[in-house]
């Protein structure tokens, strides 16, 4: 029978990509708010492996706890965590900045991390094994112009991730970080509130990551042998040096 992995945000980007990369190899469970777009990448993966759907939004504590206790017995054991759902929403000047995008990147990627782990992470130790990937990203160590609490909440994921590391050191499981750079998915899209063409803009120039590719890596990570934890991983594109350097001229 296969491990059962997790992956919150499965319904666009990176943790779809996720989802068909590793269907191989685990069965799934794909969450995200927009249930047509799961049951859609649920049909296609469905000849792989069993599928099953989590429709809730993470920043709601009580939808997540309730999810995860009333699982059917089947897939109560989960050994895979990919901590993936969140955005970035607005870029602004910290005096400029819409309180609300602030609370939604603070709500989603931070707590709404921490809830889904609150929830997850008992079974793991009660099954003394487990591994979670959280994802944050090159915003999480390198500042940029206009990123302020995007960049606090990432910053807060490689905390969180190395405090999950020392606090489950004695339980045997592990906990890795991921931390891309500039991937083309719909992260822009929603950062700029639905604007396709500032969207497509950040990734002209220049060949950015796709998700794939941080889909193969985190393959990667959970591929390696029992004793073997890759705790941080940074992976960008060729054209990009630091969170502020893009080499657009690449094209
Ligand atoms: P994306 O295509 O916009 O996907 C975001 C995913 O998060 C969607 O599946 C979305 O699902 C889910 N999500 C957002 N808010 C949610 C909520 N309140 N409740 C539940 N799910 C929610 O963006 P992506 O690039 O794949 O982003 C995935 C992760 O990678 C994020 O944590 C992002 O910060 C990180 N990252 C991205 C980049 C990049 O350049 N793209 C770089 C570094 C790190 P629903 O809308 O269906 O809920």
């Amino acid at each position: 029978m296969k491990s059962i992995a997790l992956i919150t945000g499965a319904s666009s980007g990176i943790g779809k990509a996720i989802a068909q990369q590793i269907a191989d190899q685990y069965r799934l469970i794909i969450c995200g708010r927009r249930i047509s777009r799961l049951k859609a990448l649920s049909k296609v993966l469905s000849h792989k492996t069993d599928i099953l759907i989590g429709s809730f939004d993470v920043r709601d504590q009580l939808a997540v706890s309730h999810f995860i206790d009333s699982l059917p017995t089947k897939w109560q054991k989960i050994s895979v965590l990919i901590n993936n759902a969140g955005n970035a929403h607005g870029l602004s000047f910290i005096h400029e900045g819409d309180t609300q995008d602030w609370d939604a990147m603070i709500d989603i990627n931070v707590k709404g991390l921490l809830y889904v782990s609150r929830a997850v992470i008992p079974k793991m130790i009660k099954a003394q094994a487990g591994h979670i990937i959280n994802l944050g990203s090159i915003a999480g160590t390198d500042v940029y112009p206009r990123g302020n609490v995007y960049n606090a909440s990432k910053f807060a994921v490689d905390a969180l991730t190395k405090g999950m590391r020392m606090d489950l050191n004695t339980h045997g499981i592990k906990v890795s970080e991921i931390k891309p750079g500039l991937v083309e998915t719909e992260f822009s899209e929603v950062r700029f509130k639905g604007d396709l063409e500032k969207a497509k803009q950040t990734y002209v120039g220049y060949d950015p990551l796709q998700a794939q590719d941080i889909a193969e890596c985190i393959a990667f990570m959970l591929s390696r042998p029992k004793h073997v934890n890759i705790g941080d991983m940074v992976v960008l594109p060729l054209a990009q040096a630091s969170s502020t350097l893009v080499n657009k001229q690449q094209k």
